[in-house]
């Protein structure tokens, strides 16, 4: 490993989730926190970095200056090209015992979840895993690391006394705060360090790449047409993407279709599932249990479809319809059809 440990810094790391040489946004998210974590710990005396891992990367490194990083140890080598939990896993661990942060955040992306305990278990250092809340404890300065327990219904605020570094992970667009902007203007270090692995250490090989344009984006999609148990069946499901498409959105589902077999988990949202905020989200057929509604209920506009008018759903619900989904939908795909065809013609 190259580079100039200067211990006795005290640093707080966050790792910047890189995918084909795209930033996935939880890096910002995460950085924004950390910096509030410092102001909140010693000000100027902790110092904000970023750890960056991948091939042909670098450029990412001058992004995460300008979401408040002051250094970034950037590995950066062809075996390090794709992600795959072994390199990574012992990069991040080797840099962690080299410069020994007292905090480590990782995004709770599918990625960052894989990563982040193979991290903790080599370093044998606690992981609080899917935060809500990151804060700093004011009696004995070390990380309050705050997360849902026994499904959803109590918070459990957790610190990591003994072992370092306290460890995080936090899912995409949890924190309360806002993305942080970016400067127009930051500089900071980059600091290359050698990842010491070559590709015949590692057992894994990639055999094929799932498109980017397959793969599904609920985080940041506008708008979520969510379907529940009340679907009946896994043939209910085009009904709901023939909505989402007239919306520009896309399908989600709750637990139970995933259970079911009837849909791949990456639809998923909820507590074992995704966090979602999109600024329409239309939940028919479900129930709204806790377990859902952590993952939506801070939708900008709920819209609830759902026969019992009782339903918890409603509760939260900006609007509510009470009524048969199959009955439903297919009049808003009737009436949304008519308005757009109604647009064109009037062009
Ligand atoms: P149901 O609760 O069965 O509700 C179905 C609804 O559909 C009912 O309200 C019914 O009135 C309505 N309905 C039926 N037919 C129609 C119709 N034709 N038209 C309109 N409405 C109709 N769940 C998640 O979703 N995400 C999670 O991440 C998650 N994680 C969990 C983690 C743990 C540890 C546990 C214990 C549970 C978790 N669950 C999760 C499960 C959760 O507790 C609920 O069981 C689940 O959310 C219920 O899904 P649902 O609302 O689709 O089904």
């Amino acid at each position: 490993m190259t580079g100039t440990p200067d211990p006795g810094a005290r640093r707080i790391w966050v790792l910047i989730e890189q995918d084909a040489g795209q930033a996935h946004p939880v890096s910002w998210e995460l950085l924004g926190a950390a910096r509030r974590l410092a102001s909140a710990l010693d000000g100027a005396a902790i110092r904000v970095e970023a750890v960056l891992l991948g091939h042909g990367v670098r450029p990412i490194a001058e992004d995460a200056f300008r979401y408040g990083a002051s250094r970034v140890y950037l590995m950066d080598a062809p075996v390090l090209a794709i992600y795959r939990n072994l390199p990574y896993a012992v990069g991040v661990s080797r840099l962690v015992q080299t410069y020994e942060p007292e905090i480590l955040l990782i995004g709770a992306t599918t990625r960052g979840r894989d990563l982040a305990s193979a991290i903790a278990t080599r370093l044998e250092t606690g992981l609080t895993a899917d935060c809500t809340e990151l804060a700093i404890d004011p009696k004995l300065g070390i990380l309050a690391a705050t997360r849902p327990t026994f499904g959803g219904n109590l918070m459990a605020t957790i610190l990591c006394r003994k072992h370092r570094p306290q460890m995080a992970t936090v899912r995409p667009r949890v924190l309360p705060m806002p993305m942080p902007m970016p400067l127009a203007d930051a500089s900071g270090e980059i600091l290359p360090v050698e990842p010491g692995l070559s590709e015949a250490d590692i057992p894994v090989r990639r055999l094929r790449l799932i498109p980017a344009e397959e793969r599904l984006n609920l985080e940041h999609a506008p708008v979520i047409v969510a379907g529940g148990r009340g679907l009946g069946g896994p043939d209910g499901l085009p009904l709901l993407g023939r909505l989402a498409d007239l919306l520009g959105g896309v399908v989600a589902v709750s637990r139970p279709l995933v259970d079911a077999g009837w849909i791949s988990a990456d639809h998923q949202v909820g507590q074992t599932g995704k966090t979602v905020r999109p600024r329409l989200y239309i939940a028919a057929g479900i129930s709204g249990a806790v377990q859902h509604r952590v993952g939506m209920g801070d939708a900008d506009f709920i819209l609830a479809i759902n026969r019992d008018p009782e339903a918890p759903i409603f509760r939260i619900a900006d609007l509510g319809i009470v009524g048969d989904l199959y009955e439903v939908i297919p009049e808003l795909i009737r009436q949304l059809q008519a308005m757009r065809d109604g647009a064109g013609h009037a062009r």
